[in-house]
């Protein structure tokens, strides 16, 4: 797949404030924010949608999640609550080419999204 802007990121080559980082995952905080918090989760092993996940994604993908929900615990939102959203393609709202997973916390979100 080709590259995007998330790479450049990973690669330091473009500034972002990020907040985590471990062997597989990065996260940093998103440059449009939807909330007072609002933090993407990536995977430093690009894949462009979850539509190319595969099997031997699984892994790859609880480390996003579990990843969001320990930085949720550490930063002391997660009793009030967040939202984890990943979107896929055009009418999923996806922009970025490079799976990520999307935590908005620090007010109450609405339901259904837009
Ligand atoms: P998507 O729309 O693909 O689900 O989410 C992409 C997200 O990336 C958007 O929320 C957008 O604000 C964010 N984004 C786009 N460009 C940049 C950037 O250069 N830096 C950061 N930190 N976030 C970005």
């Amino acid at each position: 797949m080709g590259d995007t802007l998330f790479g450049k990121i990973i690669r330091r080559e473009i500034p972002a404030d990020i907040v985590y980082e471990d062997d597989d995952v990065l996260a940093f905080r998103d440059i449009n924010p939807q909330a007072p918090v609002h933090v993407l989760f990536i995977p430093k092993n690009p894949v462009a949608t979850l539509n190319d996940l595969a099997p031997d994604d699984a892994v790859l993908v609880g480390k996003l999640v579990l990843a969001a929900s320990a930085w949720a615990k550490r930063e002391g939102f997660a009793d009030n609550g967040y939202r984890c959203v990943m979107n896929c393609n055009r009418d999923g709202g996806q922009t970025v080419y490079h799976i990520h997973l999307h935590l908005l916390a620090g007010r109450a979100l609405h339901w259904p999204p837009g």
